[in-house]
């Protein structure tokens, strides 16, 4: 009697954090063999032969690692950003290539608001003082939101959000996106304005563009000179979209007065940045989607394509 072959397993290879029920949710799967490998040597011990990975930004995707995985099907990473993924090579190779945009939103748009409000309440200085019994007030007077304009860059998931948001602080919302038409601006409840405009019309400005050769650098030293007196300003997209150099000069020369970060062009931030030990200044070490619940999710959407794809095969949600 000749024997039956049992079908291959789909191999699994998750490189990154990754919640531990999703990670059951893969075992559980009887056509997928998961395996975890946190360190490069023990991915480089894998690559030839899984199917799949399951990555956040901490691994970066290059046409190296690709050939190091001649079977590598589809690459799901737990983020909303892809810039740490060669997408070309992926594209070139076949490798289908998807990421969990959704799940991060919420948790990134409640830390800009996070970031606005200790920078416009100086909220650092303020705890500060109440642990040294320090009752001077009059050094921390602060600036409301209500009756202001908020002006974002880029509307898409987190941004349309920090609209809302803003609307129930009793805000005008102004945003420029040149990817989004007319309607979906009327639906957002945005004015559509161009980008220097937003700096010299709004009193807080909010950043949530991708990065990419088109977004980089795309805040300007004119556009800072040229902001509102008194303007507050976030970045929690990424650090590409402005230059240090032109932040810190803007701090220096009081053009802006106060910012909040959790993304910078070199991370982790260098010790010697300018940006760092200004009181004016709220810096937080990228952990806009580093809540519990953005984590699950991230994770579960992230086993779900992957469990999908095993299934099914490729998907129409795969990034170009
Ligand atoms: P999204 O794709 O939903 O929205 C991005 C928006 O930017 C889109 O509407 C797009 O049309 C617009 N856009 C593109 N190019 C533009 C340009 N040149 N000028 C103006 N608008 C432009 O993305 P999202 O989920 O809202 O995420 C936004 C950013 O936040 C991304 O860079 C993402 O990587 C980052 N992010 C950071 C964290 C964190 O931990 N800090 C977490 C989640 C997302």
């Amino acid at each position: 009697m000749s024997e039956v072959k049992a079908p291959a397993k789909f191999r699994v290879l998750v490189t990154d954090r990754f919640d531990d029920d999703s990670f059951a949710s893969l075992i559980g799967q009887p056509m997928i063999s998961p395996s975890k490998a946190m360190t490069p040597d023990l991915v480089d011990d894998h690559l030839s032969q899984i199917d799949a990975l399951a990555i956040r930004s901490r691994t970066q995707i290059t046409k190296e690692l690709l050939e190091r995985a001649p079977n590598l099907k589809i690459i799901v990473t737990a983020t909303s950003g892809f810039d740490h993924i060669d997408l070309v090579a992926c594209a070139a190779r076949n490798v289908a290539v998807m990421f969990t945009p959704t799940a991060n939103a919420a948790s990134t748009c409640e830390l800009t608001w996070g970031l606005l409000i200790a920078a416009s309440r100086k909220l650092l200085l303020a705890s500060s003082h109440a642990q040294s019994s320090n009752w001077r007030r009059e050094e921390l007077m602060g600036s409301q939101f209500c009756g202001k304009t908020l002006g974002i860059i880029g509307l898409g998931r987190i941004g349309s959000r920090m609209a809302r948001v803003a609307r129930a602080f009793g805000m005008t919302t102004l945003a420029h996106d040149p990817y989004k038409d007319d309607t979906y601006f009327l639906e957002h409840d945005c004015a559509r304005v161009p980008l220097d405009q937003i700096f010299s019309t709004s009193d807080v400005v909010t950043c949530h563009v991708p990065a990419g050769a088109e977004t980089l650098h795309m805040i300007s030293r004119d556009h800072l000179k040229n902001a509102k007196p008194g303007l507050i300003f976030a970045n929690t997209s990424r650090g590409s979209v402005v230059s240090e150099k032109c932040l810190n000069e803007a701090l220096d020369q009081k053009w802006i007065s106060a910012c909040g970060l959790d993304v910078f062009e070199t991370e982790p931030l260098s010790m010697t940045s300018g940006l760092i030990g200004r009181p004016n200044v709220v810096l937080t070490p990228h952990i806009g989607a580093t809540t519990v619940e953005a984590f699950k999710a991230a994770s579960q959407e992230a086993a779900d394509k992957i469990i999908a794809f095993a299934e099914r095969g490729m998907s129409s949600d795969s990034l170009p």
